[in-house]
């Protein structure tokens, strides 16, 4: 095997250089084309579009288009079934779209697929580790795959070590590490080759929370350098990593916005009051703004205003001058939860 194997890897070396040609030949030409020399190369990364994968007369994926730049995290929601893995493998050039293109920095999947793929670094939802094979020795394998040239391949295997916190255990065989540290270990694969795009299905599953949070901060700092597409089915997770959230349903997507756009969809004009001798409804409802009052399971009123005319100054006095006993009074934010529910439910309707 290993003869093989390196035969193999310095044909890959050979192949390496050419495909450098290849690409840089593709650039040149296609910042020709476009006039703009520094479109691709520089920001964006990822262009889906009119994305269509049909499953006998069903539309598993249907009509998904978006662009990523360098630089974004991208947090691809949705629930099962709805098409996250499908839209992910037709990314990596592991699934013929049935409609629509794919191009990475450019390059359509189709047409050039090894120059595409090369871009990419994939961590799938069960890692592709060798188990019996120790941390540096694996990376090194990723990395001679991954046609880093060989006499890289050493620098590589440190570079992603080191931003993986894996430096420790390079002489680890991969069986005996924890799943954190495996986890680790693929992300590490992913971006052996530092590739443009890094793609990572459900990253966090299965992990501890210790091992959840260090992951996390690990995907955000590799967000700096590369642009990171990762489904996943945690909302926090999404708040917490990505700047930018796609929200698929049914393969189609339902809301494709900044993550700032998303907080904005749970500011309602919502005031949740904690009264500990409410009046009647009719007298909170005589105060300028107030539209509505729900009492909620927990004793809470859910006060519902009139835009631009938050009642909660005009609250606050009405209860100390009426002895209401106010103890809370606080925006009541819509959570992320039920906003998916919100987008997925409308979808479902429409
Ligand atoms: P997700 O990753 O969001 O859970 P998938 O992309 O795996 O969703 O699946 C989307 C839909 O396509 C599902 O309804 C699934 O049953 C269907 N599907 C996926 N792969 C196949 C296949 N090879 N043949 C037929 N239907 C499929």
């Amino acid at each position: 095997f290993w003869t093989e194997f390196s035969n193999f890897a310095s044909y890959q070396s050979r192949m390496e250089d050419r495909r450098l040609t290849y690409v840089r030949r593709f650039f040149n030409l296609a910042a020709h084309q476009t006039g703009h020399p520094n479109k691709y190369m520089d920001t964006v990364t990822v262009e889906a579009s009119g994305l269509t994968r049909v499953y006998g007369n069903r539309a598993a994926v249907n009509d998904v288009s978006f662009t990523l730049s360098k630089g974004e995290v991208l947090g691809f929601l949705g629930p099962n079934g709805a098409g996250k893995s499908t839209t992910m493998k037709m990314l990596t050039g592991n699934l013929a779209a049935s409609a629509g293109t794919v191009k990475i920095c450019g390059i359509d999947i189709v047409e050039n697929p090894k120059e595409a793929k090369a871009l990419i670094g994939y961590l799938p939802e069960q890692p592709p580790l060798y188990r019996e094979l120790t941390v540096s020795e694996f990376l090194a394998l990723a990395a001679r795959l991954h046609r880093v040239s060989g006499s890289h391949v050493k620098k590589a295997v440190q570079v992603a070590m080191e931003r993986c916190g894996l430096t420790d255990m390079s002489k680890r065989l991969i069986e005996n590490l924890s799943k954190g540290y495996q986890q680790r270990v693929g992300i590490a694969q992913a971006i052996i080759h530092n590739p443009m795009v890094v793609i990572l299905d459900e990253p966090t599953i299965g992990l501890d929370p210790i091992q959840i949070r260090d992951i996390r901060a690990l995907i955000k700092e590799l967000g700096g350098e590369h642009s990171v597409i990762l489904s996943t089915h945690i909302l926090p997770e999404v708040e917490m990593i990505c700047d930018h959230v796609q929200i698929i349903h049914k393969g189609q997507l339902v809301f494709n916005g900044s993550i700032d756009v998303l907080r904005q969809q749970r500011h309602g004009n919502k005031l949740l009051l904690g009264l500990n001798n409410p009046p009647a409804n009719e007298e909170l409802l005589k105060i300028p703004g107030v539209q509505t009052i729900d009492t909620l399971p927990n004793g809470l009123l859910r006060v519902r205003y009139a835009e631009g005319q938050m009642p909660t100054e005009a609250l606050v006095q009405a209860a100390v001058s009426n002895g209401w006993g106010l103890h809370q009074i606080n925006p009541d934010q819509t959570t992320l939860e039920e906003v998916f529910v919100q987008l997925t439910f409308q979808e479902a309707e429409a």
